[in-house]
């Protein structure tokens, strides 16, 4: 028997309260919305869990290490059923140097701050430096994606199933200023609907920017490319940035430039303009206001897509540039651009950069942000 993992009893708890739904169980019975099993042990010694959601005709793992979604398992035209994310089978991979913030929540500041350095309120700021001179997606050891986070509550109603975890992360936690209390809802609906709903409390003016780095592939996971997906994304404009990825400041017009996504794009068809960095651009979203849809990809071959709906201003599209062909879940290979990421998220550096939408949140003001994947196939 293995050891007792305590953060599986909540889960029994929720299961018996989703039982009801599911009374005079028979062989053809549907599936439990919601389940648990072990996912390993981390190096510090702290059982990981696997949480998965079911409706319609989705599936999704989550885990507590980094609140990461571990895969989405859907069907295509044929019904033919592939986990479309990148990841591990266990949290060893996620803890290893493979891991390339896959599927995790990214913060307290996702994607760059120059030279790992801000001002706030008379104080300067100094951050790891994790990505040349410049601080990336939370820090070095503790960001939001390396930490275990607790359970909070799960449960399923009206045919969907949703799951809280939380993280406390104490004030100086990778030397960002303030104790952050920050959570994220999974809620996936029969509809295809997956719903991450991000919250983040503070006790002190500090910068927090939250996102899910899954990298997709509608072919799945493990398929050679997604230089084959149609993309589209709602965005008139991007931040141009120097070499090292951070923002001039500027807001120009994807016009007349491979970043143009404005009508659906074949990936692969304007990549090569870009260098071997390939797409790795903050777009502008249209509308800045409420939640609305940020992208569309679509695999033209097994008619798989996606959807990605935001509250956040800005979406990173990064086509997997570093991929290096690490071994991933069910020792599938993961190439050199055979995933990408369609990351919603204040634009990069927004904290040294004045004319940016502010990612500065207030005690009185609680941070709050939506974003949904909706998943489908064409019939
Ligand atoms: C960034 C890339 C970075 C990658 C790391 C993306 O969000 O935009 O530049 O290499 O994350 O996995």
């Amino acid at each position: 028997m293995s050891r007792l993992n305590p953060a599986l009893l909540p889960v029994a708890l929720a299961l018996a309260a989703c039982s009801s739904m599911h009374s005079g169980k028979s062989p053809e019975a549907p599936s439990p919305a919601f389940s648990a099993r072990p996912f390993g042990i981390t190096k510090e010694g702290k059982p990981a869990t696997l949480w998965t959601l079911r409706a319609g005709s989705i599936e999704v793992d989550v885990t507590n290490h980094g609140a990461t979604l571990v895969a989405v398992r859907m069907p295509d035209r044929a019904g033919a059923v592939e986990d479309v994310i990148l990841g591990f089978d266990d949290v060893s991979g996620y803890e290893s140097s493979a891991n390339q913030y896959f599927g995790c929540t990214t913060g307290r500041v996702c994607n760059r701050i120059a030279n790992g350095t801000f001002d706030l309120d008379g104080y300067t700021y100094r951050l790891a430096k994790n990505n040349g001179a410049h601080h990336l997606h939370g820090g070095a050891t503790r960001s939001l994606d390396k930490v275990m986070w607790e359970f909070v509550s799960a449960g399923s109603a009206d045919g969907a199933v949703a799951i809280t975890l939380r993280h406390q992360s104490p004030d100086g936690e990778e030397g960002y200023p303030g104790n952050l209390d920050v959570s994220v809802t999974y809620k996936l609906q029969p509809s295809g609907e997956l719903r991450m709903d991000y919250r983040a409390t503070t006790d002190r003016r500090t910068p927090v920017n939250l996102t899910n780095h899954a990298y997709f592939n509608l072919g799945g996971a493990g398929a050679a490319t997604i230089l084959d997906h149609e993309l589209q994304v709602e965005a008139d404009a991007y931040t141009p940035a120097g070499e090292t990825l951070i923002p001039t400041g500027a807001i120009a017009t994807v016009a007349d430039t491979p970043l143009d996504f404005r009508t659906p794009a074949v990936i692969g068809e304007r990549i090569a303009q870009l260098g071997d960095l390939g797409y790795d651009h903050n777009f502008v979203l249209r509308s800045p206001l409420g939640l609305r849809r940020a992208a569309t990809l679509r695999h033209p071959g097994n008619l798989r897509w996606l959807q990605v709906w935001t509250t956040e201003p800005g979406l990173q599209f990064y086509s997997g540039n570093f991929l290096f062909g690490q071994q991933g879940k069910g020792g599938k290979t993961y190439a050199h651009r055979s995933g990408l990421c369609l990351e919603t998220q204040h634009f990069p550096d927004s904290v040294n950069q004045p004319n940016f939408p502010s990612t500065i949140v207030d005690p009185g003001k609680p941070y709050a942000s939506t974003t949904v994947y909706v998943f489908g196939t064409e019939r």
